[in-house]
């Protein structure tokens, strides 16, 4: 079996920016279980699993246009603290959800400065070159219930 649209697959991985820092991985926990085609993992990475079978081994480099997203210098802004009015105490790491034009996003306090807040909108891969190592550990049919979903259930994904 290869990995092709509505297939679940099951995958080991280690993501390293571009100075080789492992920002994430699966090792010591379960693998990452999610369904090719629903966009349940970044577009970069679902292209180069396509056609893969189980034990492939191989790299991923992926472009931030294909990853997180290119930096949006308009999402990076300096607001007041009476903002937040209502919030007992602001911290540099706090996340909100913020309603945009285009839809509801994070946004990440990056900085405290007296009265002025910075806030940042961007993904804090955005603009990055990611690179995925990946084996290939388990390749199944999705249930009709996980395909309704657009998520995998059982090991290594969501329980409800
Ligand atoms: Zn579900």
């Amino acid at each position: 079996m290869t990995i092709e649209n509505d297939k679940v697959v099951l995958m080991d991985y280690t993501l390293t920016n571009e100075n080789g820092d492992i920002i994430d991985t699966s090792d010591g926990r379960e693998p990452l279980a999610y369904i090719q085609g629903h966009q349940n993992i970044i577009p970069g990475l679902e292209q180069e699993m396509a056609g893969k079978k189980v034990g492939d081994k191989f790299k991923a480099v992926v472009q931030p246009e294909d990853g997180y997203g290119k930096f949006n210098p308009a999402l990076l802004q300096e607001v007041d603290r009476n903002v937040f009015k209502g919030v007992d105490e602001i911290e540099v790491g706090m996340q909100f959800k913020a309603e945009l034009e285009n839809g509801p996003i994070i946004m990440t306090v990056t900085k405290i400065d007296g009265d002025k807040i910075t806030i940042d909108g961007n993904h804090a891969l955005a603009d990055q070159v990611l690179t995925f190592d990946v084996e290939v550990k388990e390749i199944r049919n999705a249930t009709s219930e996980e395909l309704e979903h657009k998520h995998v259930h059982g090991a290594g994904g969501h329980h409800h």
